[in-house]
């Protein structure tokens, strides 16, 4: 397959994995992660590992159960931001970040941050601009039944959910 960069003004790329590359937007300093080929649903992103394991979150952390945190290795997928419409999925079972929507090269990969995390460290406004945007993202918990019920949520989140009815 060609790799093609559809590299945005204002943007440097600051490293190229596999099927994706980091941007640094230079008037903001944010990391973003871009697919550098053409991406259809169901393809593997990365594999990933835990670097760390850490009793509570942070902005860098992955919850993978209970108290259980990790840091990401490869590290570059700390880059992939949030969105309310998410085009992966960090599954915390099989450890693979894929692809859940076709995804154009230089389209952002970006993740729905509650699919991993029950309470999130930072809360933030989210600005991703998707129609279903959820305005305030601080963790599944906080979340609705029918909300979670429209995404793709990990096998801890699903039984967190499970639990708290
Ligand atoms: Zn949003």
């Amino acid at each position: 397959m060609i790799k093609t960069s559809a590299l945005a003004q204002d943007c440097t790329v600051v490293s190229q994995h596999t099927v994706a590359e980091v941007w640094l937007k230079n008037s903001t300093q944010q990391h973003s992660l871009h697919a550098n080929m053409l991406l259809n649903p169901g393809d593997k992103i990365a594999d990933f590992s835990a670097g760390e394991f850490l009793p509570a979150p942070s902005f860098l952390t992955v919850q993978v159960g209970l108290n259980k945190h990790i840091t990401l290795i490869p590290p570059f997928l700390q880059y992939v931001n949030h969105s309310c419409d998410p085009n992966v999925f960090f599954d915390t079972t099989k450890m693979e970040v894929v692809c859940m929507k076709q995804i154009q090269p230089g389209e952002e990969l970006r993740f729905f941050y509650p699919s991993t995390e029950w309470e999130m460290d930072q809360p933030f406004v989210c600005n991703c601009g998707s129609s279903n945007c959820l305005q305030l993202i601080n963790g599944a918990a906080h979340l609705s039944d029918e909300t979670l019920a429209q995404y793709r949520l990990s096998d801890f989140i699903k039984r967190q959910v499970h639990h708290r009815l």
